[in-house]
């Protein structure tokens, strides 16, 4: 693959931006919606308006993500084609990183709301080839609650449940 200088000194910046920081000012200055707006060349594989391509700020080579080419923030919004072409991507991502990086193990990562998400409002699942357990160090916090403690806190928010499960039936449910 011969490239232009420029071509290639911007594929070296996406490649380090992780660990020289560059990440974090790029993303800065990204008007629009990368996702919608996504660069086919980068895309390699696509069915039913779903598609696989790579991150190009990968935590580790290999990692890419399934993402629907409509602009949607939320898993609810799939319809149930897109959602059963999600299902497909997942297990069909596990079998390519075994197969092209012999790495049998693969986080599947998505992060939603503004704490977790420092991107876009464009729902994207990230598959990520995991190959040791340092990849991704959880900082483990000091617990308040016992596992009972924090079941008894959920199940005092049973009525909000409820109704939040009476309200994406009748807004998202797909027919049965
Ligand atoms: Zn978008």
């Amino acid at each position: 693959m011969s490239l232009s200088p420029e071509e290639q000194q911007k594929q070296v910046l996406y490649r380090d931006a992780r660990i020289t920081g560059k990440y974090n000012d790029i993303w800065q200055s990204v008007g629009k919606c990368v996702f919608c707006d996504l660069n086919k060349k980068y895309v390699f594989f696509e069915e039913n308006n779903v598609v696989m391509t790579i991150a190009l700020y990968a935590y580790i080579d290999g990692h890419f993500m399934i993402i629907p080419r409509r602009h949607i923030r939320s898993v609810k919004e799939l319809t149930p084609s897109e959602w059963e072409t999600m299902r497909k991507f997942m297990y069909l991502a596990k079998k390519l990183i075994r197969e092209t990086h012999g790495i049998k193990g693969m986080q599947l990562v998505q992060k939603d709301g503004i704490e977790a998400q420092s991107t876009v409002e464009h729902l994207h699942f990230h598959c990520v080839p995991f190959d040791e357990p340092d990849l991704s160090v959880w900082n483990y916090r000091q617990l308040k609650n016992t596992p009972l403690e924090n079941t008894q806190h959920y199940k005092k928010n049973r009525d909000t449940m409820i109704k939040l499960s009476k309200r994406f039936d009748k807004k998202y449910k797909h027919g049965t």
